[in-house]
């Protein structure tokens, strides 16, 4: 397994060894946060240092913070008809979501089928925010309220959204706003306040800490949505149920380094870049996904028409090589990807589409291993097209 070259970091990245370290420290310990005892201190101090991490790696405020078992949970929770603001109940008749968020937040949440409703994105995949604001303004002559849930970056094409505009376009029709900032974190400097977006989302293990933890982060401070899951008072009443302590000391831990990753994003949109060239460079037809827009610097979605992504996943992996067609979160199964079909791409192209997703780790010689490997699939199925047309 040691040669093998993992370029599938959005689907999960691999786990930063300092977390590693800390989880091999902490899963030895015993303690309940909730308890008074010193093992419970104990753990409750790693908890709320981990809390000011992940607030500090979006500039919040701690008490914003609320741990959940991942961006799911959180996409879920925050998706609810029902809040409160200024301890008063806030209630939203519609939920708006972009054509292309991931499944966590395209399924509704809490909101009842009927009262979800779609933006159109363009060609590259940014939403159209003349849409959005046409239709909250529709709503709000109505007197109905809406929730619009944006996605700071896409995890299959990595294409930034603008949700600072977004934020202002809502609240100017009196909307909240959510954001999926999932992919986001880590990868472009993320600012709550800059963005004006009431609430975002995180997933620890796409930053390198575990899988099965995540946070909800309130950065308007007067509202608050009722507990998904309910129960006990853990999390200042805001989710119920025993803290994971290792994984949120774990996701403290990648929130700190994470922030610092920042620093080496030129360097990994270099190598995206290149591979990126050398995709074109041996297959001039193929298409890169969202290339008009802002993309994160990890992240390439591209199809060579023809090539089935299931073909090429297979080769590729045989090779050694670890990447995803769209987005590779559920069933393992390759189907057009909803998120393209949504930016207009035919169904037979986007069958074809490969998601490279890359990271500060990825060096040069895993790129170099990408266009060989690349090189030698697209050659197979030049002959194929060659002995079918003899
Ligand atoms: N949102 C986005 C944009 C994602 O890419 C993912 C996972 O791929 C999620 C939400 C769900 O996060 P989790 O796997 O922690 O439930």
């Amino acid at each position: 397994m040691t040669d093998r070259v993992y370029l599938d970091w959005n689907a999960g990245a691999p786990m930063r060894a300092s977390v590693v370290a800390r989880l091999s420290d902490s899963l030895g310990r015993t303690g309940n946060a909730s308890s008074v005892h010193e093992e419970g201190r104990r753990a409750r101090a790693a908890v709320e240092a981990a809390r000011r991490s992940v607030a500090a790696l979006v500039g919040a405020n701690p008490r914003g913070v609320t741990f959940t078992s991942g961006g799911t949970e959180s996409a879920v929770t925050v998706l609810s008809p029902q809040w409160f603001h200024g301890g008063r109940p806030l209630a939203f008749d519609r939920l708006l979501v972009s054509a292309v968020e991931h499944p966590a937040v395209a399924r509704g949440g809490r909101f009842p089928a009927d009262a979800v409703e779609t933006v159109p994105v363009d060609r590259d995949g940014v939403v159209d925010l003349g849409a959005l604001d046409g239709r909250l303004a529709a709503l709000a002559a109505d007197g109905r309220r809406a929730l619009v849930s944006l996605m700071l970056a896409n995890n299959e094409t990595g294409v930034i959204q603008p949700v600072a505009e977004a934020a202002r376009i809502a609240h100017g029709h009196g909307a909240m706003l959510h954001t999926d900032a999932v992919q986001a974190v880590g990868r472009i400097p993320v600012d709550a306040g800059a963005l004006g977006a009431d609430v975002l989302t995180l997933s620890a293990h796409k930053i390198g800490g575990p899988q099965g933890i995540g946070a909800i982060v309130r950065a308007n401070d007067l509202v608050a949505v009722p507990p998904l899951l309910t129960g006990g008072g853990q999390e200042g009443q805001a989710r119920a149920g025993t803290e994971n302590t290792w994984g949120i000391e774990g996701f403290g831990v990648a929130a700190t380094e994470a922030a610092h990753d920042l620093k080496a994003m030129a360097a990994v949109a270099e190598r995206r870049d290149r591979i990126e060239a050398a995709v074109l460079d041996t297959a001039p037809e193929a298409v890169v996904f969202g290339a008009g827009a802002a993309r994160l610097p990890n992240t390439l979605a591209v199809a060579v028409p023809g090539l089935s992504a299931e073909t090429a996943l297979i080769a590729f992996d045989l090779a050694g090589v670890a990447l995803s067609s769209g987005s590779a979160c559920s069933s393992g199964k390759v189907a057009a990807s909803a998120v393209l079909l949504a930016m207009g791409v035919p169904t037979d192209l986007a069958r074809c589409a490969l998601r490279i997703s890359i990271g500060p780790a990825t060096t040069d010689a895993d790129v170099a291993r990408f266009a060989e490997v690349f090189k030698k699939v697209h050659a197979d199925l030049t002959k194929r097209r060659g002995s079918r047309a003899a």
